[in-house]
């Protein structure tokens, strides 16, 4: 079963009102076991196709997660990549700047962890948070030792998207193809989330007091994800908000999402040309000898 996904998708230049997207769908699975297999599946063919970017070496993938706390971004990346060549596989987290990066320019530390070509990319995190965690809490600037100028430009915000968005369209035209993925959690349900990391004592080691204090900023966040998600959802680089309040179904829409974006590379193993197959031919007698 191929699952639309479509409706997920921001399209380019549009308006963007989370109350208005869905946190929870109508599952494409009707049992534990039906998931089970229907994942299988996309993990096979993700699995199929990562090989075949591998062996062609001019594309790479970057798929990037953001997402309020205990939205399952953690989870969607391991179940969604475990069929993956993990030495196609990339993963990194972004975690509050450390002093060396804050001298440096705002996309420095991510694009030193670009996929290489022929891999998969992700982003636990990116430098999304510097539209998001920043535009909540703009104190956070005073750290990032940038010039006056930039600081009182009336445009500073939509500067920064131009910045991401122009990286993007370079990454794009340089054979890498960036997938963002926004898990749109309710607020309800983060609370239960929440509640279970505390009851649990398996799960106690995720809870941090600052995610509560987050939380109390919650729709700051909701109108920062709105205006970067209108202001950089591009044809090439597309936002997809994938309702995530059923961790499960959450997983099946990404790796749907994952596999088209492969497939619409159209790629096949190289071909060998009449040089290189003589070249086989010759290696094929010698090791007979
Ligand atoms: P988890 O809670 O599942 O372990 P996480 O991604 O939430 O994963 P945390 O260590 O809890 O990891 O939080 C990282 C924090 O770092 C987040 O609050 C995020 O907003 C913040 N952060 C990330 N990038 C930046 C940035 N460029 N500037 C300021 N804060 C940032
Ligand atoms: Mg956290």
């Amino acid at each position: 079963m191929k699952i639309s996904t479509k409706p997920f998708r921001v399209r380019a230049g549009a308006k963007v009102r989370l109350k208005q997207w869905p946190t929870k769908v109508k599952p494409f699975y009707n049992s534990a076991e039906h998931y089970q297999k229907l994942l299988a599946t996309h993990i096979q063919e993700l699995s199929k196709r990562q090989e075949l970017l591998y062996a062609n070496n001019r594309y790479s993938l970057l798929l990037i997660f953001q997402a309020m706390d205990a939205a399952g971004k953690d989870g969607a990346i391991k179940h969604v990549m475990s069929g993956v060549n993990p030495q196609g596989c990339q993963v990194f987290s972004f975690k509050h700047p450390s002093a060396e990066e804050l001298e440096h320019d705002f996309l420095w530390r991510t694009t030193r962890c670009l996929p290489e070509r022929g891999r998969i990319g992700i982003f636990n995190r990116s430098y999304y948070e510097e539209v998001l965690v920043v535009k909540v809490h703009p104190e956070i600037l005073r750290g990032q030792a940038l010039p006056e100028e930039s600081l009182t430009d009336k445009k500073f915000w939509d500067k920064r998207y131009r910045s991401i968005t122009d990286l993007e369209k370079h990454l794009h035209r340089n054979g890498t193809r960036v997938l963002k993925f926004f898990l749109h959690l309710s607020k309800a349900e983060q609370r239960r989330r929440f509640l279970k990391r505390l009851d649990d004592p398996a799960r106690n080691w995720k809870f941090s007091k600052f995610d509560l204090v987050e939380r109390g900023f919650w729709s700051e966040y909701q109108a920062a994800y709105e205006e970067c998600l209108a202001a950089t959802s591009t044809e090439h680089a597309p936002w997809f908000v994938v309702p995530a309040d059923d961790k499960l179904n959450a997983r099946l829409i990404i790796s749907q999402i994952v596999c088209d974006a492969l497939k619409d590379l159209q790629l096949e193993f190289p071909q060998a040309d009449a040089k290189r197959l003589q070249e086989l031919k010759n290696l094929r007698r010698q090791l007979a000898d």
